[in-house]
């Protein structure tokens, strides 16, 4: 190899985290006979968030670059919280981000090899079932320095704990009388070794089995041991599991007839600024109701941010500059927000919006007459083109881009200044009509014929531009303004308050009898545009014939900082 090529692979290798690493390791050492396989594995308890996509990226992402698989599997192993409505939004949003898997598979599908197992262990004098309660076996557990107590019922004969396992099952027990515990070690050091209770009895019906099941198996029964029914190589998983893996693993050990064995290996949560992440907390603001719903454009659901506008795109590119890490931290929204404007600004196309309009009238502009200005689609990209926009004597023009009694650093429309129109001419203002209050009515200027495209005067050059909507060929719109939701970085992390009283009152600002182009008349549910000199907007979902509504998807430029510290 020469040195250029060896600095090259030498390059690659730096800019792979450190699970492309293991796997790149694994590959070379022709581990699991070079076959790679993952799987995400959500608990279908509620709507998948942004921090779900880190997981997806890593598990679909390293399938694809490995030409290995990854399957979906849902965790549902706790019929309480869980719901097909889940299931169906978990696919619809994993698919929305752009990656395929390769089979759905149900912890559920497991209950028969994870009851039979458990049986095993119960017969290999590695269970029992104990009898005490929750909060007894709690206090028996001990603390990282002092080993727990053992329960009096941990020796029971074999015959005893088969019987009442049975039991546990057939809906004679009642909820919380018994658990079956693994019997390992009450004095281990890792506290997860002290005996872990492995089934519960939970009565509620499964939305997949129904009430075949009375006792459920606990999530580290289950995971790795799905892991191994499916052959899965990488189990990837977020840093909290980092003390679980020795009990994955045991288990696993006891389970296992060859030589393979799946292997866990964890990097850190996604956490933003200004939300919260975790699904009971998603789940308290849509059940009272302080957002929307699931999808409300304010929340960190996937729906929501498809429902806002960001695009898959720019999701995967803010996850990818964030990388994979093996320690936690807290991620800045406006990271986020970047993503999602450089998408946006490379392929949505430029139109005029007027949020709050105020009436410009050319008055040495012909009444009748109408022109197209050309206006470019988006100066990013040619290959989206121009398209005609009409022009007339009356315009809406932003009630902010007139200012009677302007300071000297104002460069849109005052009486006396010029500044130009957005792909037409240049105005000079001559006034403007006010009410009795002193509102402004209607805004006066004169336009000069020589300053349009192709003309002598075309390229004069003036200090402002301001965008306009001819009055005629303009159709109302609603235009829903987002902030942050949370007036706090870290609203689940503030001890005096509950994170409920920290919802930013301003983060959803509805603004009516906005103006908008004629053009966007047909436009429809979820496209995408940017509202020259505003933001970036799409169409909302409660948009209908002839109520058109748009969320602002993101500023043009991140003016928080400004706001917060002015
Ligand atoms: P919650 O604790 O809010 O209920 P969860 O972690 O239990 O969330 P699951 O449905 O069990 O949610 O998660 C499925 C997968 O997504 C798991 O592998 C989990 O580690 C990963 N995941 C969940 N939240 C995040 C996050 N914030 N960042 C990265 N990965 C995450
Ligand atoms: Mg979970």
């Amino acid at each position: 190899m020469s040195a250029t090529e060896n600095s090259i692979v030498e390059e690659n290798k730096k800019s792979l985290n450190f699970i492309e690493q293991i796997v790149e390791n694994d590959l070379r050492e022709g581990k699991n006979d070079g076959r790679i396989q993952t799987r995400f594995p959500p608990e279908p308890n509620g709507y998948l968030h942004i921090g779900h996509a880190k997981a997806i990226c890593i598990d679909f992402g390293i399938a694809q670059n490995y030409d290995g698989i990854c399957n979906l599997r849902f965790d549902d192993t706790n019929p309480v919280k869980e719901d097909v409505e889940y299931v169906d939004s978990i696919m619809e949003d994993i698919k929305w981000l752009g990656f395929h898997w390769e089979n759905v598979y149900y912890a559920s599908d497991y209950f028969q090899q994870l009851w039979d197992f458990a049986v095993k262990l119960i017969k290999e004098g590695k269970a029992y079932v104990d009898e005490q309660s929750a909060e007894e076996i709690a206090r028996q557990k001990g603390t990282p320095t002092e080993a727990g107590t053992h329960s009096p019922f941990r020796d029971r004969p074999t015959a005893e704990s088969l019987a009442l396992f049975e039991k546990m099952n057939s809906g004679e027990v009642p909820e919380g009388k018994m658990v079956l515990r693994a019997k390992i070690d009450m004095a281990s050091s890792n506290m997860h070794f002290r005996d872990p209770i492995i089934y519960r009895v939970i009565h509620i019906p499964h939305h997949r089995t129904g009430n075949t099941w009375k006792a459920y198996p606990m999530y580290d029964f289950a995971h790795g041991q799905s892991d191994y029914f499916e052959g899965v190589t990488h189990s990837l998983c977020t840093l909290e599991f980092v003390v679980h893996r020795p009990l994955y693993d045991w288990f696993i050990d006891q389970l296992a007839d060859s030589d393979y064995r799946p292997h866990q290996y964890e990097f850190n949560r996604l956490s933003l600024t200004y939300t919260v992440m975790s699904k009971r907390k998603l789940l308290q603001l849509v059940q009272e109701n302080l957002v929307s719903g699931w999808d409300d454009p304010r929340m960190p659901t996937l729906s929501g941010m498809r429902r806002r506008g960001y695009t898959p795109e720019a999701i995967r590119s803010f996850i990818d500059k964030i990388g994979y890490t093996k320690y936690d931290g807290i991620n800045d929204v406006s990271l986020l927000e970047h993503a999602v404007r450089e998408d946006l600004n490379a392929t949505a196309t430029r139109v005029s919006g007027v949020i709050d309009p105020v009436k410009l009238v050319l008055t040495n502009y012909p009444a009748e007459k109408v022109e197209d200005m050309e206006a470019i689609n988006n100066p990013e990209n040619e290959s989206q083109g121009s398209r005609p926009v009409k022009f007339s004597r009356e315009l809406w023009i932003e009630r902010d881009d007139f200012m009677e009694d302007a300071p000297k650093k104002y460069f849109r429309l005052t009486p006396g200044s010029e500044v130009r129109l957005k792909n037409a001419y240049i105005i000079r203002c001559t006034g403007c009509k006010k009410d009795e209050q002193g509102n402004v009515e209607e805004v006066y200027a004169e336009y000069d014929p020589q300053t349009k495209s192709g003309l002598p005067e075309a390229n004069r050059k003036v200090k402002g531009t301001i965008h306009w909507v001819s009055v005629p060929h303009s159709v109302d719109a609603e235009v829903r303004l987002y902030d942050r939701l949370f007036m706090v970085e870290d609203p689940a992390g503030e001890k005096e308050k509950d994170f409920r009283e920290l919802i930013n009152p301003d983060s959803l600002i509805v603004k009516k009898g906005c103006k908008v182009e004629a053009f966007l008349e047909d436009a429809r549910p979820l496209d995408r545009f940017q509202f020259q000199r505003i933001g970036y907007f799409n169409v909302d979902a409660d948009s209908t014939e002839g109520n058109l509504v748009f969320n602002r998807t993101v500023a043009l430029k991140d003016s928080w900082k400004k706001q917060g510290n002015s």
